[in-house]
């Protein structure tokens, strides 16, 4: 049919996905995005990012108006927890989101297609949706179909007690004693936001530290913050099971070194042990598209998959779970594919962890340079030296700037502090532009910011901060 003939077809409306299509359209090429969900915009916009982040805020000012407003001189009553309302915030904010989508699609020209999608050899895509089958045919097809939770053997999901990050986002009530499975990102999110609605939370982690991959002074720092809020940190735990009872969830552990096993009950598990890449009913075994040991789609440097004319971006290939990177990578396909020069630069993805107070890193960790070999300079600046911070009664943290001893290029940074996502920005640009510890260091900063602070660490980086 003439009329599902496009010059790209994309699968999957995430960020990698949605922001690629729109970028491509935006070129002048005719695309068509493929999405089996109801609603468009993926795992961020309906399960992940953007509903974890409104309950992220609301908990936090919950928790605040219990704990924090006291020291300001501001009184409060009684404070109530209205939960079904705060749902339905988050509820509102995704729907807001997702809905903006089909406009976007509208006015870029983006054809919207429902339906699950499946690769039929280069250049076909059979969708399978409410009307039935339907081929779409292109001279590209750009894969981004993002990622699902990974199952953790011995623990069975049931939806109910024993979930995953999608229903942790949305219990109906506050559960009297959760156990996150994973210090990870996720666990150490939701952990925060049902710990601070009233929760005993308890956090196993099969490693030693939580955060793996984390700058290790800033995970040290941030297990101390996160066990003084009262979330309890348990690593060097394997879980080995969960039996549901009634109204309860028994979950084995074994003691990593020793062995010893131990059991912990409570009322909700939610396990957290990271994601894996989602190519279910995708035929890529059929159309001879790559994947490696861990199922992500192999792609080389311009995301081409070992099938010619079909690529993959985001969740679903190698490289940190992000929505950023995810769509930076459709922004840089989309130009590949329209003769420019689109390009991610993967030493300067920035990771933020919205917990309170927020972690934030840009490049390469302190033991990452170590094992390298690659010389380098420190420096480093507390949060409780900082006008600003000490007006906003957030005290705790750390800004780290790692650069590079005889160029001074900055190498990497770990915020760990209040507004470290915002923060975080200015050093990702230094690290895009090749800038040294002494560009940033002759850049003026408001007073009082918190970005003095990061300054500061710049200038401690050859040791002339002023207020250290
Ligand atoms: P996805 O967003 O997973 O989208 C893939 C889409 O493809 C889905 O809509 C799916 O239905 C569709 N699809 C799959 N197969 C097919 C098919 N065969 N046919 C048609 N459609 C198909 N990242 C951040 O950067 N910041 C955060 O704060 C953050 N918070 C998160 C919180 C949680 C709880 C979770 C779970 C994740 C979070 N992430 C965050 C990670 C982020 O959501 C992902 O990195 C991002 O969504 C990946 O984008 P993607 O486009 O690759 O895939
Ligand atoms: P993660 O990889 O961040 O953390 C998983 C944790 O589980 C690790 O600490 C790991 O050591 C631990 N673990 C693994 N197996 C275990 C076991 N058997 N017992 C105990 N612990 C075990 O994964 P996640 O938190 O599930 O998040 C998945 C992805 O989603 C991440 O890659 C992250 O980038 C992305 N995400 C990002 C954000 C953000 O950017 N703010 C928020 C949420 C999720």
């Amino acid at each position: 049919m003439a009329d599902d003939r496009y010059d790209l077809i994309v699968i999957g409306s995430g960020p990698g996905g949605y922001v690629c299509a729109i970028r491509a359209a935006q070129l002048g090429l005719r695309v068509a995005c493929v999405e089996k969900d109801k609603t468009l915009g993926g795992t961020c916009l309906n399960v992940g990012c953007i509903p974890s982040k409104a309950l992220l805020e609301s908990s936090e000012r919950y928790a605040a108006v219990e704990h924090a407003l006291g020291e300001h001189g501001v009184e409060v009553g009684k404070v109530r927890l209205d939960l079904a309302k705060m749902m339905e915030r988050k509820r509102g904010i995704v729907d807001d989101l997702v809905s903006g989508i089909p406009m976007l699609f509208k006015k870029n020209r983006v054809v919207d297609v429902r339906g699950h999608g499946r690769i039929d050899g280069a250049g076909t895509v059979v969708v399978t949706g409410e009307d039935g089958e339907r081929t779409l045919s292109a001279d590209a097809i750009v894969i981004a179909t993002g990622s699902e939770p990974a199952p953790l053997r011995g623990v069975d999901f049931d939806g109910e007690r024993v979930v995953t990050s999608t229903e942790a986002l949305s219990f109906e009530e506050v559960p009297g004693h959760l156990v996150v499975v994973g210090a990870g990102v996720i666990g150490l999110e939701l952990g925060s936001v049902w710990r601070r609605l009233g929760s005993k939370v308890t956090v196993l982690e099969y490693l030693d530290e939580i955060l793996p991959g984390t700058d290790a002074e800033i995970a040290r720092l941030a297990r101390k913050v996160f066990t003084d809020q009262g979330i309890e940190i348990v690593t060097g735990a394997a879980v080995q099971s969960a039996k549901v009872s009634r109204k309860k969830v028994t979950v084995g552990w074994k003691e990593r070194e020793g062995g010893a096993e131990r059991t912990v009950s409570c009322d909700r598990v939610l396990v957290a042990v990271g994601r894996r890449p989602f190519t279910d009913g995708l035929g890529c075994d059929e159309a001879g598209i790559e994947r490696d040991e861990r199922g992500r789609i192999r792609v080389g440097e311009d995301y081409q998959t070992s099938l010619d004319g079909v690529y993959a971006i985001g969740d679903v290939i190698a490289g940190p779970m992000l929505a950023h990177k995810a769509s930076d990578e459709g922004i840089a396909i989309a130009e590949l594919l329209a003769g420019q020069q689109g390009h991610v630069t993967y030493d300067a993805i920035p990771s933020v962890i919205y917990t309170h107070p927020e972690i934030a890193s840009v490049g390469r960790t302190q033991e990452q340079l170590e094992e390298a070999g690659v010389a380098f300079k420190r420096g480093r600046y507390k949060f409780n030296h900082n006008g600003r911070a000490m007006a906003l009664g957030d005290r705790t943290g750390l800004v780290k700037i790692l650069a590079h001893a005889e160029t001074g290029r900055i190498l990497g940074a770990h915020v760990l502090g209040a507004r470290a996502g915002d923060l975080i920005a200015e050093i990702v640009l230094a690290i895009e532009m090749g800038a040294t510890a002494e560009d940033v260091a002759r850049t003026v900063h408001a007073h009082p910011t918190l970005s003095e602070i990061v300054r500061e660490a710049v200038l401690d980086v050859d040791r002339r901060s002023i207020h250290q």
